[in-house]
């Protein structure tokens, strides 16, 4: 069958722009993953115990549009969900990201917001030009609060010390001198009420778009009839890797259950120092499910394995350059998402370039054009 769109990645990226192209451009359209299943990093599916698990680690959804958060509602509803995070350090569970509580009570200080605002100016390094993850966090609270809180988990995380990467990586993460203890502080902080699968589900569920799952683009692009080409997956391998590869961390997820109602206080909880895992997850945290057991995954960061983490370091960005412009110079091949464009997306994000991709595609002059149903 000829197709007027093929798309690999069953993503959000890949879903999204199947789900407009179809339902609302009545376009034929292939969807290719190769995975044996849709929604791509954001997949999740009740394990033998019945428990729903995120496969490929914790998916919380948060965001500040409007737009992205009305798109997304007409294939879910939602469940009210502020994300808490605990970090381990020195014996205790303090929040992360470092707030008034954390200082008081990793050091038994009894600060107000306007004193812990002043030890940070003491603690604080002054540094000329901030360049490095680790020179945004030295400046802001200080070298003590840096060595227990960020240099072990970055190292475990992205393979290199904090002051060999780009700022943004640890810029996104901000210091609070009051009690707010939610990572997030987005407008819209939900999770699909039945889970992200089931929400995918509906997203591709419509009789123009096909789905071939388990199958590599690779070993069949050469049977494909089609138009145009949308492509989630790596840009690098695309090309098959003519300028080198483009570097990536990795992780190993050890999924567990125990027999045993309650694990941890809140949902994450981060390991920055001692242990070789960076965080432990409790699902039933994160999706309200009751049961008798409970289900978490110990993330354990490495170098080689599924491509997760593009690393933001500048000859990486100058890699990626070169690939960009080889990819712009294909005529009918879109590429999109967090591997196509070789970013650090988060889902929000990746649903607004899928839908700006779309616009494009369609030629819409306004965003509302765009994710009306
Ligand atoms: C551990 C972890 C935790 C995260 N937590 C959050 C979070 O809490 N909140 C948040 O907003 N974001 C989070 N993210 C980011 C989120 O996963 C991404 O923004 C989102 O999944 C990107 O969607 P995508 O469609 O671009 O890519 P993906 O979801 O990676 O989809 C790409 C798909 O393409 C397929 N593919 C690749 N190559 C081929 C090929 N040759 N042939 C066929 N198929 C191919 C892959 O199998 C994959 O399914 C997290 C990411 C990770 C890794």
């Amino acid at each position: 069958m000829h197709y007027d769109f093929v798309i690999v990645g069953a993503g959000f990226a890949g879903s999204v722009l199947a789900e407009r192209l179809a339902s609302q451009s009545d376009k034929t359209v292939l969807v290719i993953d190769k995975r044996p299943h849709i929604g791509g990093n954001a997949y999740d599916c009740p394990n033998e115990d019945g428990i729903l698990i995120h496969l490929y680690g914790p998916h919380i959804f948060h965001t500040n549009s409007p737009d992205v958060f009305a798109y997304l509602s007409q294939f879910t509803e939602w469940r009210q969900y502020e994300h808490r995070v605990l970090a381990s350090v020195d014996g205790q569970l303090l929040p992360i990201p470092i707030n008034l509580d954390t200082v008081n009570k990793l050091y038994g200080y009894n600060f107000t917001s306007e004193q812990l605002a002043d030890y940070f100016k003491t603690v604080g390094e002054s540094i000329d030009t901030i360049r490095t993850s680790e020179d945004v966090v030295l400046s802001q609270v200080g070298r003590d609060l840096y060595e227990k809180f960020f240099r072990g988990y970055t190292r475990k995380q992205w393979g290199v010390d904090p002051s060999e990467l780009d700022k943004m990586v640890t810029a996104r993460i901000p210091t609070r001198t009051n009690q707010d203890d939610r990572y997030f502080t987005d407008e819209f902080q939900y999770m699909p009420l039945h889970g992200y699968t089931k929400m995918f589900e509906k997203m591709v569920n419509h009789p123009n778009i096909h789905l071939k799952l388990g199958t590599d683009f690779k070993a069949i692009k050469d049977d494909l009839s089609f138009d145009e080409l949308i492509y989630t997956g790596p840009v690098d391998e695309y090309f098959d890797f003519c300028y080198g590869k483009l570097p990536y961390r990795s992780l190993r997820f050890d999924h567990q259950t125990l027999d045993v109602s309650d694990f941890q206080p809140v949902s994450v909880v981060n390991y920055p120092n001692d242990q070789e895992y960076t965080r432990i997850t409790e699902y039933k945290k994160l999706t309200g499910q009751e049961h008798p057991k409970t289900s978490l995954t110990y993330e354990y960061p490495q170098a080689e394995g599924d491509p997760y983490y593009p690393i933001p370091r500048p000859e990486n960005a100058a890699l990626y350059q070169r690939y960009k412009d080889l990819a712009e110079q294909q005529q009918g091949v879109h590429f999109v998402g967090r591997l196509g464009t070789y970013r650090y997306y988060n889902m929000d994000q990746v649903v607004a370039q899928a839908l700006t991709l779309y616009k494009k595609l369609i030629g819409a002059d306004s965003f509302h054009d765009v994710i009306k149903s």
